[in-house]
């Protein structure tokens, strides 16, 4: 057994989900998520939840997460549960937040991002790192605009089910972060840590572009007191341009329901997976059968890839 896995990450029934931001149509990249994360679940004998992450409304784009629901039901998906929307939860984002405000772990910001920019040591991988200006307080009189969690000078460390062993240190390459934005809105980081609490998530799949927020979600499940999920992320899919493949990146890689079939067989041959050759010309719910009952994740290869359509 591919040593980078823990031993229980694939023998207790897992509770998975897959999370997508209806910002535009389903994708290649996005499919790679829902396939990825609905198989690691099933072949744990697990359940796959299902959550909209439309938090962020000038990004939501009307309808897609409707259009995006009815084409994962042509393709043979099926989900536990109700459906989660972020949107319907601003109420207990603000119910941690201030639990966390009750327990010292948050302090209110008014630095403008190019403050920051300006005073920061050094750029991390994701923008600037917060050099601490009002942790002990805003300047003089200034307003606040956003909440921001207090880091420790510690490395998280976790093992990642594809990627391996990691290890960050949030005060080092991050700094203090942003929970509650200046625009009013929550920040991802705080929304997918307790939606996932709440809904019992034990195993998070998802695009390897959130290796790097992952340790920040750990640090939060750990101020929260909660054991945080186990981890997959799964390699990117880029297109001729060197770009990943999203729905930003225009047509390239759309899923529709008539090429669902292709898409699935390729997504799986992605993922490290053999799909017969015949099932070129199934039904996707004959290729997700096929997946369910063939499912290997230790040979998902931690390698982002180029793929051509
Ligand atoms: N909503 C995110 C996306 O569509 C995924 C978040 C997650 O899985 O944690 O990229």
């Amino acid at each position: 057994m591919n040593n980078q896995l823990k031993q229980n990450q694939l023998v207790a029934p897992a509770i998975g989900r897959f999370a997508p931001s209806p910002t535009g149509p389903l994708h290649f990249g996005t499919l790679l998520a829902a396939l990825g994360s609905y198989l690691l679940a099933k072949c744990s004998g697990g359940r796959w939840l299902l959550r909209i992450e439309d938090l962020d409304p000038p990004r939501v784009i009307p309808g897609a997460a409707d259009t995006m629901l009815r084409l994962l039901e042509q393709l043979g998906f099926e989900w536990d549960g109700e459906i989660i929307y972020q949107s319907q939860r601003y109420e207990r984002y603000q119910q941690v937040l201030e639990r966390l405000r009750g327990d010292g772990r948050v302090f209110d910001c008014s630095c403008t991002r190019r403050e920051i920019l300006a005073s920061a040591p050094h750029p991390g991988e994701e923008g600037p790192v917060y050099p601490g200006t009002c942790r002990n307080g805003v300047c003089g009189g200034r307003a606040e605009r956003a909440v921001r969690l207090r880091v420790a000078d510690r490395d998280i460390q976790y093992r990642d089910g594809v990627f391996g062993e990691q290890s960050q240190n949030l005060e080092h390459d991050v700094g203090d972060f942003v929970l509650h934005r200046a625009d009013g809105l929550f920040a991802y980081q705080l929304a997918v840590v307790v939606d996932d609490i709440d809904t019992g998530i034990t195993q998070v799949v998802r695009g390897a572009d959130l290796l790097s927020s992952t340790p920040r979600q750990i640090y939060l499940y750990q101020c929260l007191d909660v054991v945080s999920p186990d981890y997959f992320h799964l390699p990117l899919a880029f297109g001729d341009n060197g770009k990943k493949l999203s729905k930003r990146n225009g047509d390239i890689g759309l899923v529709t329901a008539d090429n669902g079939a292709l898409m699935l067989w390729r997504a799986l041959e992605f993922l490290g997976q053999s799909p017969p050759q015949e099932f070129l010309n199934s039904t996707p719910a004959e290729l997700l059968s096929w997946g369910r009952g063939n499912f290997q994740p230790v040979t998902i290869p931690a390698e982002d890839r180029q793929i051509r359509f």
